[in-house]
């Protein structure tokens, strides 16, 4: 296989290059300040909430055999067939940008055997995820997820504990409107003859369908049903209803879920449609829908997957995870989260000597806190308190000749104007104090 290496990529082809102004790619969400500041609050929110009930991180890795994906999530899929970001390395091999997390985690499970250290085994991750689509409100070609996993264990009281779990999430964010949509997916006994009878109704009416659907008929006939193709709702509108085709065990495992959902306080309601863009789901599926997104209207999604452990090499190992759409979630946390904190004070030297004499301090004070600013220009003290009073500081302390020459600042309240001398000495004490006021 031949790469080209265009002349750019050489250092006589950048020192030649005209002066351009490179973009990210496009669909590509990057997090810019103040921003950012919100999305750590919520990832912390999120990081304390699932470690209290016993999750661990993992950090994983972006870029996979592109196998992975094609044997967890299924070859005729939306992001198997059109969505993943797949390239052939320098060694050949075919590589995939990962499209969601589950894979990989059900990879790294298996991979570090990280079942055998803990017999229920809950790990979370946070990060990017790559599928290319068509960027538009509420879907970007790199986009971020919260997620999280739980191994080996089958009871319903799982999925319920996990769904409490992130019903909780939308309450700590004081995100309301949420609505949970719930599904039993069956199992290997009882999906393949609903499989069967899908397949069925859609060969009868096959006119309706959109290309996909109809393609993917035979392999893939659940995909029709939750086709976002108005032509296709309408064709499965009188299809055979998976709910009518569960056996006992699955029967009794949904309705034992929905029974401690409504114990719980949960609203939910039972969608037959939803099955999911995801081919190793079994029996539970869900998505939490929020009326304020528009069309992306699902922030959060997921279920059971009993089989895909074992699919991907492991042993038989029941599962439930989900994701939350990190881009979604902040569009529904409006400013609920704090504020940022601003510095308590500006340090304004009007002196080199000054400037010399106010940087040890600035830079002790800040070790503990985000507590002073520091110009370290020489303007005139009327730009710097003009910048100061931007900045929003509640204090400036002004140091010219004669305060350094009493080895004190002068200290202006920004609000009320008023200004007393501060000792140097005293200056640390001062602020800590005003620090905690807020
Ligand atoms: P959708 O129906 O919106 O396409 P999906 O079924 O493809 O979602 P999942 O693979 O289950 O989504 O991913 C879980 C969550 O990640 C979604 O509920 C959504 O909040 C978010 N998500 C998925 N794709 C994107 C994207 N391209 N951009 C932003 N967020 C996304
Ligand atoms: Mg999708």
């Amino acid at each position: 296989m031949e790469i080209d290496y265009p002349l750019v990529l050489t250092g006589f082809g950048l020192r030649n290059m005209k002066k351009v102004q490179i973009k990210t790619v496009k669909g590509f969400n990057e997090v810019l300040p103040p921003e950012s500041f919100r999305w750590r609050q919520v990832e912390d929110k999120f990081r304390n909430l699932l470690e209290g009930y016993g999750f661990a991180e993992l950090r994983l890795a972006l870029l996979e055999p592109t196998e992975l994906f094609a044997r967890s999530i299924g070859g005729e899929t939306d992001i198997v067939e059109k969505e993943m970001y797949t390239f052939i390395d320098r060694s050949e091999r075919s590589l995939t940008l990962r499209p969601e997390g589950t894979a990989s985690v059900v990879r790294a499970y298996n991979q570090y055997s990280l079942g055998k250290s803990n017999e229920i085994n809950k790990l979370y991750y946070i990060g990017p995820m790559f599928r290319y689509e068509r960027p538009q409100k509420g879907r970007y070609r790199q986009f971020h997820q919260l997620g999280a996993e739980v191994f080996g264990e089958e009871s319903f009281y799982q999925d319920a504990e996990t769904l409490v779990m992130l019903a909780q999430l939308f309450h700590t964010l004081s995100i309301k409107g949420v609505e949970l949509h719930l599904n039993s997916l069956g199992c290997e006994a009882c999906r393949p003859l609903f499989r069967d009878q899908l397949k069925d109704y859609l060969s009868r009416h096959q006119a309706g369908l959109c290309d996909d659907c109809r393609r993917r008929g035979a392999e893939n006939p659940l995909r029709a049903l939750d086709c976002k193709n108005p032509q296709c709702r309408e064709a499965v509108a009188e299809a055979p209803s998976i709910g009518d085709a569960l056996c006992c065990d699955c029967r009794q495992h949904f309705a034992g879920l929905c029974a401690l959902l409504a114990d719980a306080g949960i609203a939910f309601q039972i969608n037959p449609r939803l099955v999911r863009g995801l081919d190793y789901y079994t029996r539970t599926t869900f998505e939490f829908l929020a009326g304020d997104l528009g069309a992306q209207n699902a922030v959060a999604a997921g279920g059971r997957y009993d089989r895909l452990v074992e699919e991907l090499g492991g042993q038989p190992t029941p599962a439930f995870g989900f994701a939350v759409g990190f881009e979604r979630l902040m569009m529904l946390v409006g400013s609920e989260v704090a504020p940022l904190t601003l510095p308590v004070a500006a340090l304004l030297p009007l002196s080199e000597e000054a400037l010399r004499r106010l940087f040890p301090l600035h830079v002790e004070l800040n070790r503990r806190a985000q507590m002073t600013t520091l110009s370290f220009q020489h303007k005139s003290l009327k730009s710097q308190l003009k910048k100061a009073d931007k900045d929003g500081v509640r204090y400036a302390l002004i140091v010219g000749p004669d305060e350094l020459a009493q080895d004190e600042a002068l200290c202006r309240n920004m609000r009320t104007k008023e200004q007393t001398k501060l000792p140097f000495a005293e200056i640390g004490e001062f602020l800590w104090e005003r620090y905690h006021e807020h």
